[in-house]
């Protein structure tokens, strides 16, 4: 079963989202599973403090890597195999091929952060990969993971309808999806182009491929060789 472990200091942030729709059902029908461990449990004295002033000034906070690594260390078995994600606006950006990869292998774990970050040698110290869902900064990592979580979750087997339902999509060949149209035929003066009605699926997919790369030049330039 592909298995996400999510370390994070609000674990009532989860399921949330994931506990709904496609995933919250390939959840319950137990076709991955989520676990949330708490950052705070190996907080330090009464107070449980996870966090500290940053060493040369500034504000805010970082978590502290003693803390981090101890809650680590207490939950991940020295050979669990799953990649280690923490969760971070300077991170590689998170794209479809990564996703995709994620989705085919054992599953994942993934660190929150809070605050002003980490201290950089938890990273280093536990093989932390840094990953970004986009150049802008959340206020914490949950978000960010339950993304992750979502677009890994739904190309799971059994997830999707359609065995084939995602292959088309955005991204998957280097293309942004085609449009899309469903009934009624006609609404508000605007029909469904004719050659979707036509029947010729030769002429279908090839206007398809045309629309795909149309929308990918005028909108996403960077994505075509
Ligand atoms: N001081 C950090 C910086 O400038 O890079 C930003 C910290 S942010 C306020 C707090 C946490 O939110 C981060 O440690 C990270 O876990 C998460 N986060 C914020 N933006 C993110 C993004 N674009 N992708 C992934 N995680 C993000």
């Amino acid at each position: 079963m592909w298995s996400a472990t999510v370390f994070t200091l609000y674990p009532e942030m989860f399921p949330g989202p994931a506990g709904m729709s496609l995933s919250g059902d390939a959840l319950a029908r137990g076709i991955w599973s989520l676990e949330t461990q708490n950052i705070r449990e190996q907080g330090l004295g009464r107070h449980r403090a996870v966090d500290d002033t940053p060493a040369g000034g500034g504000p805010g906070m970082v978590i502290r890597a003693d803390v981090l690594a101890a809650s680590l260390d207490a939950h991940l078995a020295a050979e669990d195999l799953r990649p280690r994600l923490l969760m971070s606006p300077r991170g590689a950006p998170l794209t479809q091929a990564r996703v995709r990869s994620l989705s085919t292998g054992p599953g994942v774990v993934v660190i929150c952060g809070r605050f002003e970050g980490v201290d950089e040698r938890v990273i280093a110290g536990r093989q932390l990969e840094e990953v970004s869902i986009g150049d802008y900064v959340l206020s914490g990592g949950e978000i960010a993971s339950l993304v992750l979580l979502d677009a890994c979750v739904r190309l799971l087997p059994g997830v999707m309808g359609k065995t084939d339902s995602g292959s088309e999509e955005s991204f998957e060949n280097g293309l942004l999806e085609y449009p899309q149209y469903t009934r009624p035929r006609e609404w508000e003066g605007r029909s469904i182009p004719e050659i979707l009605l036509s029947g010729d699926h030769a002429k279908i997919a090839k206007w398809r491929h045309e629309q795909s790369v149309r929308l990918t030049r005028e909108r996403r330039p960077d994505l075509l060789p």
